[in-house]
């Protein structure tokens, strides 16, 4: 049975709580607000079945085919998607075709979730990136039946979270389709959840949210939060957005991001995507103001899905995508000593703990010190 030890041995992909045909395990938060799973030993067999769907324990090499760079030519579509509204490209595919499509979007209370929908109107609420970690909940079996019933199906997750459903399926389907992203790692639902509070007392006050607005352009985008009476809580630019800077400074990501089971190398989707930094450098014919698509094509089915799309297309290569800003499609994000530094002042402030911590982070010696000890340890 799935017993967690140490938290970076779970990306919390719920593929165990998924399989379990008694129903032992539970995904419950811990301190941080991660999902972990629980089971319950009175009434489990101890039938191994959560082993085997775990992407951690079964972590296995999948060589990526092409790189390309990519755009949705609907101006509107890529302007409301994240990167080049590639996702939007394949999902809509798959609405045509009479299928499912599953991915992140929030619930009512404004946390991040999965689920799945069948007509393109409610579509638009699982575009874009919501850098928050996503709750599963029992997808996958609701996937599993949809294409048992051989409907047409689109998942789009995390790595660790495609890696976790292919687990789960044990099975190729050829009516599955499944794109991640590049991901740099996961913040935690918990801090997202204080520091919504902390903009917005009563979050059912909250009428919109968007961390990558793109009124000004892709490199530009906006990260905003607007009231129910039509005002605007939030506007930053969204790299100089508090949240949005404690989870690039890894202040709050998920343990197991620091050793991911999934980067290049390791997809098991079909099509991985991210945005294509640096694409005025590596081909300017191609750049565009709001937003370009990085593609990395992972299988035969995800290159022959692309051919069927009406989107427009470059060639590129894994060098080119990795020249620029985007280290962690090849690298795990690095973990220092401000996270600890992080969690510790969380426990006596909250969520002032963010600002706090990245005032820290401004005092380079200590930090340098700190992180060289780190980086010694690590080695050992
Ligand atoms: C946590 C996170 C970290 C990322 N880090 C990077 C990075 O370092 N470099 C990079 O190039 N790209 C990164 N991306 C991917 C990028 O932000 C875009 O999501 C991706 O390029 C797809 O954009 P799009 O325009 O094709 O479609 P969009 O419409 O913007 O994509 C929407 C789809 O992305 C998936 N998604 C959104 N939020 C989540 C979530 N919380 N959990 C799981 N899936 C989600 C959904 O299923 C959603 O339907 C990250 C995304 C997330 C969510
Ligand atoms: S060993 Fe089997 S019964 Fe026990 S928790 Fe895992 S899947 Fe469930
Ligand atoms: S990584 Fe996924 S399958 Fe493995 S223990 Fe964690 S939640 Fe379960
Ligand atoms: S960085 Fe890896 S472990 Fe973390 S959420 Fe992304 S895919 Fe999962």
């Amino acid at each position: 049975m799935i017993k967690i030890e140490n938290k970076e041995n779970c990306c919390g992909c719920s593929a165990c709580f998924n399989a379990c045909p008694h129903r032992c395990i539970t995904m419950k938060a811990d301190c941080e607000g991660f999902l972990y799973p629980v089971t319950d030993v009175s009434i489990c067999t101890e039938c191994g079945l959560c082993e085997k769907v775990c992407p951690i324990i079964n972590r296995k090499e999948n060589h990526s085919l092409q790189v390309l760079a990519a755009k949705n030519p609907n101006n509107q579509t890529r302007k409301d998607s994240t990167s080049g509204g590639l996702f939007s490209a394949i999902a809509e595919k798959i609405i045509e075709d009479g299928g499912t499509v599953f991915g992140a979007t929030f619930n009512n209370n404004w946390e991040v979730v999965h689920k799945g929908v069948n007509n393109i109107q409610d579509l638009s609420s699982l575009r874009g990136s919501k850098y928050v970690q996503s709750n599963i909940a029992d997808c996958f079996k609701e996937i599993k039946q949809l294409l048992e019933q051989n409907i047409p199906v689109l998942f789009s997750g995390t790595p660790c979270q495609a890696a976790g459903l292919k687990l789960y399926l044990k099975k190729e389907y050829s009516n599955l389709f499944i794109t991640d992203i590049v991901c740099h790692g996961v913040p935690s639902p918990q801090i997202w959840k204080e520091y919504l509070h902390s903009v917005k007392e009563n979050v059912q006050d909250i009428r919109y949210i968007n961390f990558r607005k793109k009124e000004r352009g892709w490199a530009d985008a906006d990260f905003i939060i607007t009231d129910n009476k039509g005002n605007t809580i939030v506007k930053d630019k969204f790299r100089e957005n508090l949240y949005y800077k404690g989870f690039m400074d890894n202040l709050y990501l998920r343990p197991s991001c620091y050793r991911c089971p999934a980067r290049y190398g390791f997809y098991h989707s079909d099509i991985t995507l991210g945005d294509y930094w640096g694409i005025e450098k590596q081909h300017p014919e191609f750049a565009d103001a709001d937003g370009v698509s990085l593609v990395i094509v992972n299988s035969e089915k995800g290159k022959k899905l692309l051919e069927e799309l009406n989107i427009q297309i470059q060639e590129s290569s894994i060098e080119k995508a990795t020249d620029n800003r985007n280290a962690c499609i090849l690298n795990h994000p690095r973990r220092t000593i401000d996270s600890a530094y992080f969690w510790k002042q969380y426990k006596k402030t909250g969520v002032a703990a963010i600002a706090k911590s990245l005032e820290h982070k401004k005092k380079p010696s200590l930090r340098r010190f700190c992180n060289k000890m780190l980086d010694r340890l690590k080695q050992r």
